[in-house]
C-alpha cells in the first residue's frame, strides 16, 4: 500500500521511513499476544520462542528456547495420546477442519505472510495461502486410504501362510523450512506428515515465524490433540541442529539450501534418521526457434521473476536458439517495462525513492553468459535472468549444457515439436520438466529434485510415503 501511495505521490518520504518500525512492532505484538493466548488457554501446541526481527539494517534477537518441551510433548502425543488411538477418518476430518479455518483466516494469514516475508499481498493470498489450504485438503483425503498389500510367498505349505504389509507412521518428525514460502512449505510437509499419523516439531526460518505461529493457533482451534503439532521458532544452528540430532526424532523433512541439507544429513546420521531433502536449484529453460515466441517470453519472465525470483525452481539459466536470440532479448526488455503491473518487482522499480530505502533488487537481465561463469552456476534467488545462446538445431549440445550443473530440481523447454520436447524431457536430469509452461506445481503431482537438489518428494501420493514405514507380517495358520 505504501508503494502504491508513493506511486500516486500521496506519501511523504518521512512516513515511508517510519514504516520500517510498524512491521517490527506488529511482529512483536502478534507474537506476544499468541504466547499469552497459548498460556491462558493452555495450548501445548505452542513452544515459544526465539523471536527474530529484521529492521532495515539490523537483526534483533530475543531468545528463550523451550526445545526440550517440544520434543517431549511430541513423543508423548505419538506414543500414549489420543492421536495414536484416533482412527484415520477422524484424522482426516481434523485436517479438513484445519483447512477450512485456514481459508476463513486467509486474508489475515496473507497479511502476516506479506509483512513477514515480503511477499506481494495478492500472491501471498493466492499462492502462499491458497496452495497451503489445497495441500491440507488433498492430504486429508489420503488419511483413510493408506494401505499395505498381501504377498504370495514361496513356502512349503503356501495355503497355510499369509504375508501382508502394513504402513505405519514413523513417529516424531522434525520439519525444517525456509523463508521464501513460509506457510506453503509448512503445508507441503506437515500435511503429508499428519495424514500418515505422525506428530511433528516444526522449525520455521528464523526470519519468518509468524504464519507458523498463527497456524499453531488454528490447529488448536481445529481440535488437534495437545503435542501433535509443535512450532519451535529459532535459529538453524541451535534449534534446527538440535532437532536433526535428537534421538527421539525419527525423521527430518527439510527444505532449504544445499549446504544446510548436507549439514542435516551429518546431524541425522547419529541415529540414522530417515531424511528427505528439498534443496536449491539452477534450473535450465531451453527455448527453441519453433516455439510460440510471445508465450515463451511471457512464461520465461514468469519462470525467473515469480515471487521476486525467490523461488527454488526459478529458471536460473535460459538457453535460447541462436536464430531467435536477439528478438527474444528485445521482447524481454520491452516487456520489462510494459508488464510493470503484473510483476511485483517492476512495480517497485517505478518507485525509485523506495528502492533507495530498502533491500530491493532491480530485475536484471544478463546476456551472452558463458557456462563457466559464476552467474551460470550458482543459485541467485533474486530477479536475475541469465541468457545464453545455443547453435541452431544443436539439441544434444544444449542438453549437455543444461545438464552440466550439480543441481537437478526443475527444467523447461519451449517448442511446438512434441517429439523433440519428449526426447528432451527424458534426457534432462531434473525432478520436474515443464513443456511449454513453467511454475505449474500442483498438490497432486510429486515435487523434488535430483543430484544436489536433494531426494524425496513433497506433494502427491509419494510424499505420504516419505512419512510412513512398511512392516511385513507373516502368519502360518
Ligand atoms: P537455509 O538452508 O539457509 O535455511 C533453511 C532452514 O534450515 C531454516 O529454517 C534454517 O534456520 C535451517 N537451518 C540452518 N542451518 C541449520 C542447521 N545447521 N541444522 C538444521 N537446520 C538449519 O535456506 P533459506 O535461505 O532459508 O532458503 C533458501 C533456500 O531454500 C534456497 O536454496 C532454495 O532453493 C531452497 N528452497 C528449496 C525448495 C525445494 O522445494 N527444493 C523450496 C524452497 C526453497
Amino acid at each position: 500500500q505504501m508503494a502504491v501511495r508513493k506511486l500516486r505521490g500521496e506519501d511523504k518520504e518521512e512516513e515511508l521511513v517510519i514504516d520500517y518500525v510498524r512491521p517490527f512492532i506488529l511482529h512483536l505484538l502478534l507474537s506476544l499476544s499468541w504466547v499469552l493466548e497459548a498460556e491462558l488457554l493452555g495450548y501445548t501446541n505452542f513452544c515459544i520462542f526465539p523471536l527474530h526481527f529484521t529492521s532495515n539494517s539490523h537483526i534483533y534477537r530475543l531468545k528463550c528456547v523451550w526445545i526440550l518441551a517440544a520434543d517431549i510433548k511430541s513423543k508423548e502425543a505419538f506414543e500414549d495420546g489420543e492421536w495414536g488411538r484416533m482412527n484415520a477418518r477422524e484424522r482426516g476430518r481434523l485436517m479438513y477442519r484445519l483447512a477450512d479455518l485456514m481459508e476463513e483466516h486467509q486474508e489475515e494469514l496473507a497479511t502476516i505472510e506479506s509483512i513477514d516475508s515480503g511477499a506481494v499481498y495478492t500472491l501471498a493470498l493466492k499462492t502462499h495461502i491458497g496452495m497451503s489450504v489445497q495441500t491440507f485438503r488433498y492430504f486429508a483425503g489420503w488419511c483413510d486410504k493408506i494401505q499395505g498389500a498381501t504377498i504370495p510367498i514361496n513356502q512349503a505349505r503356501p495355503n497355510h501362510n499369509l504375508t501382508f504389509t502394513k504402513k505405519e507412521p514413523i513417529g516424531v518428525c522434525a520439519i525444517i523450512i525456509p523463508w521464501n514460502y513460509p506457510l506453503m512449505m509448512l503445508a507441503w510437509k506437515s500435511a503429508a506428515c499428519l495424514a500418515a499419523g505422525n506428530t511433528l516439531v516444526l522449525k520455521p526460518a528464523q526470519v519468518t515465524p509468524l504464519t507458523s505461529l498463527k497456524f499453531a493457533e488454528l490447529s488448536a482451534k481445529a481440535g488437534f490433540p495437545k503435542g501433535v503439532i509443535n512450532i519451535l521458532p529459532g535459529s538453524g544452528g541451535l534449534v534446527g541442529q538440535h532437532l536433526s540430532e535428537h534421538p527421539d526424532v525419527r525423521k527430518v523433512g527439510f527444505t532449504g539450501s544445499t549446504p544446510t541439507g548436507k549439514q542435516i544429513m551429518k546431524s541425522a546420521a547419529a541415529n540414522l534418521k530417515k531424511v528427505s531433502l528439498e534443496l536449491g536449484g539452477k534450473s535450465p529453460l531451453i527455448i527453441f526457434s519453433d516455439c510460440e515466441l510471445d508465450r515463451a517470453v511471457k512464461m520465461g519472465m514468469g519462470a525467473v521473476y515469480f515471487n521476486k525470483g525467490e523461488n527454488c525452481i526459478a529458471a536460473g539459466r535460459l538457453f535460447v536458439e541462436e536464430s531467435i536470440h536477439d528478438e527474444f532479448v528485445r521482447k524481454v526488455d520491452r516487456n520489462s517495462l510494459d508488464n510493470g503491473k503484473s510483476l511485483s518487482t517492476f512495480t517497485m522499480l517505478k518507485c525509485c525513492s523506495i528502492l533507495s530505502l530498502g533491500f530491493f533488487m532491480e530485475p536484471t537481465v544478463f546476456t551472452d553468459v558463458e557456462d563457466h561463469m559464476y552467474i551460470a552456476q550458482e543459485e541467485s534467488f533474486g530477479p536475475v535472468m541469465v541468457i545464453s545462446k545455443f547453435k541452431n538445431g544443436d539439441i544434444d549440445g544444449v542438453l549437455r549444457r543444461a545438464n552440466a550443473t550439480e543441481y537437478g530440481l526443475a527444467s523447461g523447454v519451449f517448442t511446438k515439436d512434441i517429439n523433440k520436447a519428449l526426447y528432451i524431457s527424458e534426457k534432462l536430469e531434473a525432478g520436474t520438466v515443464f513443456i511449454n509452461t513453467y511454475n505449474k506445481t500442483d498438490v497432486a503431482a510429486p515435487f523434488g529434485g535430483f543430484k544436489l537438489s536433494g531426494f524425496g518428494k513433497d506433494l502427491g501420493e509419494e510424499a505420504l510415503h516419505e512419512y510412513l514405514r512398511t512392516k511385513a507380517i507373516t502368519v502360518e495358520y
